[in-house]
């Protein structure tokens, strides 16, 4: 088996897929299945479809591709607003598209006539993030502009949460939202069919008991891929947070005379953490770095410490005398180390599918960590 490798669990994303769409359904809220942090993998697009999700959503349009030439003919909806230079390809890979630019609008309207095909529009608006969107007191004008445009077609809109500025759904903000959809609706007819509250930040708020409003969709990446909430980290009830795993290999064993008792654990952040320095403890270094992965978003095994990664090496300490050379170690991953190990080169993707999973969702991270 080769190695860096990711072990990813099918079933286990199914059933992330299936608790939140559940939960959602009771809720009047269908689930989009946002690929991107998996760079539009295949399999992992069809165990959201298989868990429920009513569609996917893609940030990058290769990624779209990918789905395409693999041949899924779900909805797919591009989340990030289309280069103007892509809107060809959008309107011939995507069913819709999120927008904030009238100028990228009449693009891609441009190119839907070309292809006689409509292109469906969302149109993002800023609810507090600041990454982007169209401020709520303009969102009328453009719905009307839109409305008015041969080639494209109003479908709906989306707002977004705790992405850049990592500012939490509050009740008031996103009851706001919901009756934007009734104001654009006031002005330009009946066009509002998706009302997209945002991500994974927004499970809270939709778990919570509050109504909902016109709220009719949530688009959800790492609650499915890793059953955490983004904001605090922490598990999500029923959820699997191990459905990931990164396996990387010894290349050196040699034991040091005495490791520091605190080492930088990288230059970049130059975080001190504490390293045991027991007689027990051993140093190895591992084939892989930071070109491969967030090596700040791996979790260590139980007994082994970070001590740091350069481009190619990670340098671990442990008190496990069994790690040999060629032996593997096992890191769980958060987002950040998920994305960017999903898009190395060198990191090969292996799929496991338990169909029945024997073992119920750990209730917490550190019961999962005692497994490894
Ligand atoms: C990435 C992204 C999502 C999904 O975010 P998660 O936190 O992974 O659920 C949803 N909407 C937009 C616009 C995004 O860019």
């Amino acid at each position: 088996m080769t190695s860096p490798r990711i072990e990813v669990d099918l079933g286990k994303i199914r059933h992330n897929a299936e608790t939140v769409v559940g939960r959602l359904r009771k809720r009047g809220i269908r689930v989009t299945g946002v690929t991107k942090a998996v760079c539009g993998h295949p399999a992992v697009a069809q165990a959201m479809l298989d868990g429920g999700c009513t569609g996917l959503a893609e940030a990058r349009l290769s990624n779209v591709r990918r789905l395409r030439d693999a041949n899924k003919n779900c909805s797919i909806t591009l989340i990030r607003t289309p280069m103007l230079s892509q809107v060809d390809e959008v309107v011939q890979l995507c069913d819709a598209s999120y927008n904030t630019q009238i100028v990228v609008i009449a693009g891609l309207a441009a190119a839907a006539i070309r292809k006689n095909m409509v292109h469906d529009i969302i149109l993002v608006v800023e609810m507090g993030d600041l990454r982007e969107g169209i401020l709520p007191e303009n969102v009328g004008a453009i719905a009307q502009h839109v409305v008015n445009m041969p080639g494209v077609a109003l479908k709906g809109i989306a707002a977004n949460f705790a992405c850049l500025n990592g500012i939490a759904p509050t009740a008031a903000k996103m009851a706001a939202f919901s009756s934007l959809s009734t104001e654009i609706e006031g002005l330009c007819g009946p066009y509002i069919e998706a009302v997209s509250g945002g991500n994974s930040a927004n499970l809270p708020w939709a778990f919570g008991k509050q109504p909902v409003g016109r709220v009719n969709d949530l688009r959800l990446g790492e609650a499915i891929l890793l059953g955490v909430d983004p904001i605090t980290g922490k598990q999500i009830g029923g959820m699997h947070t191990d459905a990931f795993t990164l396996i990387a290999e010894v290349i050196e064993t040699d034991a040091e005379p005495a490791l520091p008792s605190i080492a930088l654990v990288s230059p970049d952040f130059a975080k001190p953490r504490l390293v045991s320095n027991d007689a027990g403890a051993r140093r190895l270094i591992l084939a892989i770095g930071q070109q491969d992965t967030d090596i700040q978003g791996l979790t260590m095994p139980l007994g082994t410490a970070l001590i740091g990664a350069t481009s190619d090496h990670l340098v671990v300490g442990t008190h496990h005398s069994t790690f040999r050379v060629g032996a593997e170690m096992r890191f769980p991953m958060n987002y950040k180390a998920l994305m960017r190990a999903m898009a190395a080169p060198d990191i090969q993707t292996e799929l496991r599918d338990d169909r029945y999973p024997r073992r119920s969702p750990s209730r917490s991270k550190a019961k999962h960590l005692a497994l490894i």
